[in-house]
């Protein structure tokens, strides 16, 4: 999934939570910043891989990272009383849909579900390790064009990224 597609997601789903609960979770500058935050958190490994193809193979795009973190906040916050609950539940909202756009849009680097215990990737369409073959930083290079030529030829995959944008941009204003 693009990283501007992430970042309209996140308001998505905050707007989309905000809906369903008005009482939990406030729509303000806060919960928008800390919404974009948990958004874009997983892909930090970025920064931290040599290629694209295997990128998410790190406890940033691990379900059993963002499971213990919220189970050691919700703890803490039960014990300590030390921020309102809601941001826990935006924190879990934003890192699963976050991990299923990248099961759904996945093409080269697919997700480790239950990594680090299983190196088995997850991914909705058949993956190809070829088109993700250069480092993720290197956005300059006719690599990059190549695989974005490919991810862009999948139909469904556009489509997937279109409805993302949009609903985002309408619930910027909804
Ligand atoms: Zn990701």
């Amino acid at each position: 999934m693009i990283f501007l597609s992430h970042i309209l997601s996140s308001i998505f789903i905050l707007k989309v939570l905000h809906y369903a609960s008005p009482s939990e979770f406030p729509v303000n500058i806060y919960s928008i910043a800390l919404s974009i935050f948990f958004a874009i958190l997983p892909d930090v490994d970025f920064f931290m891989s040599d290629k694209l193809h295997s990128h998410r193979k790190t406890m940033f795009h691990a379900p059993l990272s963002f499971i213990i973190l919220f189970l050691a906040g919700f703890l803490a916050n039960y014990l300590f009383d030390l921020f309102p609950f809601w941001i826990l539940y935006l924190f879990i909202a934003q890192a699963a849909f976050h991990l299923i756009s990248d099961i759904i849009t996945a093409r080269s680097c697919g997700i480790y579900v239950f990594y680090p215990f299983s190196e088995k990737e997850y991914s909705l369409f058949h993956l190809e390790k070829y088109y993700g073959d250069f480092h993720p930083m290197r956005i300059a290079s006719k690599e990059y064009r190549r695989f974005w030529k490919h991810y862009l030829k999948n139909k469904i995959l556009l489509g997937f990224e279109l409805f993302v944008i949009v609903a985002g941009i309408i619930s910027l204003f909804a």
